[in-house]
């Protein structure tokens, strides 16, 4: 097989090429403008995104994980959440998720998740309520959509917030509300391999409740609410021009984009069929973004070195579960054997708007083959 031909897990080189010459457009107007910050490509992104998620205000920030940080450091500045306060969380997440909570001083509690939606069910949240628990962060892990009414219904019973990562799945629905309007406040990270990705970091929050956008506003940038005055003790965590006009071109896309992943994941679902592979929940309407698709497979180590001969190159997310990184070892003892099978067994096989039809049916042939 010649170089060519190596199917690589995202090329983002050959992604953002995609969108020429829109993006050297974008970035030359920034240059031409000589605003770098606070100008009228972040505002500009902050209304179409806004507008595009259903909520009534958008901040941006530096990145996804100071996006979800902002949040609880704005909901304890509001006296909702004090140090030692709980969070539930699930425990297959990514560590930023984690950070969030921990971070801020609040204690993480871990749910785990259901297999194969890789999701955690509100049956597992409710378990996890304690007279201390003031949030549940749902993660829209890979793309797919957490949200579900019943968890609506714990968080209103329990004056709990939801507080949405929808890190991983820009664009994603639950009935015909995206997800990041769904809860009280939602996390959204940009970072060049998401499916709504920057030249570099990027974040922002949606919410529509306007004083925690007020305090989050403020935080973000010293915690000032004019200029030279800082009625809060804020961070420095802002967009930059160049990325919110990369952003405003890579949005008008996004719709079409993810409509290919959720095609290309169809024909995983159609064609898969080793009796070794557990696939993920089968879904075909737009709760889910497929930011990634990951299948588990017993000795998937052997698995992604057979796929690598054959020219595929796959990821893993997670291979070492949050709780059980050294920084959160007092996490380490805890009883979660799904979390813990999905760190042993996961693999991501290739899934993007550049692959052609023809690479998703070679991934899917090889894999049966090799499984
Ligand atoms: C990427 C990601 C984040 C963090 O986003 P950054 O922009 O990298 O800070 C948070 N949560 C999840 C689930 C993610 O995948």
């Amino acid at each position: 097989m010649s170089n060519s031909d190596f199917i690589k897990f995202l090329d983002l080189k050959k992604l953002n090429d995609s969108f020429e010459p829109s993006l050297q457009h974008a970035i030359g107007r920034v240059l031409d403008s000589g605003v770098y910050l606070f100008g009228e490509e972040v505002n500009g992104f902050e209304k179409e995104y806004g507008a595009y998620i259903g909520t009534n205000h958008c901040i941006t920030v530096g990145n996804g994980l100071d996006a979800l940080s902002l949040i609880i450091r704005a909901y304890k500045s509001m006296g909702h959440f004090q140090n030692g306060d709980e969070i539930i969380v699930p425990a297959n997440t990514f560590i930023a998720s984690f950070l969030a909570i921990v971070n801020n001083g609040l204690e993480p509690v871990l749910a785990d998740p259901d297999i194969p939606s890789f999701n955690v069910d509100y049956s597992e949240i409710e378990k996890k309520i304690t007279s201390k628990t003031r949030a549940i962060m749902l993660v829209h892990l890979y793309g797919r959509n957490a949200f579900q009414e019943e968890i609506r219904q714990l968080a209103n019973v329990h004056n709990l917030k939801i507080i949405e990562d929808n890190a991983q799945a820009a664009g994603c629905e639950y009935l015909h509300q995206k997800t990041g309007s769904l809860g009280n406040a939602a996390a959204h990270s940009f970072y060049p391999g998401k499916n709504l990705g920057a030249l570099g970091d990027g974040g922002a929050v949606t919410t529509d409740d306007a004083n925690l956008a007020f305090l989050i506003r403020a935080m973000s940038n010293y915690g000032a609410t004019e200029k030279h005055h800082y009625p809060y003790l804020g961070v420095n965590s802002r967009m930059d021009e160049i990325q919110a006009a990369v952003l405003r071109v890579k949005l008008a896309r996004l719709d079409r984009d993810n409509e290919i992943r959720r095609q290309m994941a169809k024909t995983y679902q159609d064609l898969l069929c080793h009796p070794k592979i557990t696939l993920p929940l089968k879904i075909e309407n737009h709760s889910h973004t497929w930011h990634l698709f990951t299948i588990l497979h017993p000795e998937r180590d052997q698995l992604s070195t057979k796929l690598k001969k054959e020219g595929i190159q796959t990821q893993i997310h997670y291979p070492i579960a949050p709780h059980l990184q050294p920084a959160l070892s007092k996490f380490s003892e805890l009883n979660l054997p799904h979390s813990e099978r999905i760190q042993q067994e996961t693999i991501s096989l290739p899934l993007n708007p550049i692959l052609s039809q023809d690479n998703i049916l070679y991934i899917a042939e090889k894999v049966n083959l090799l499984a």
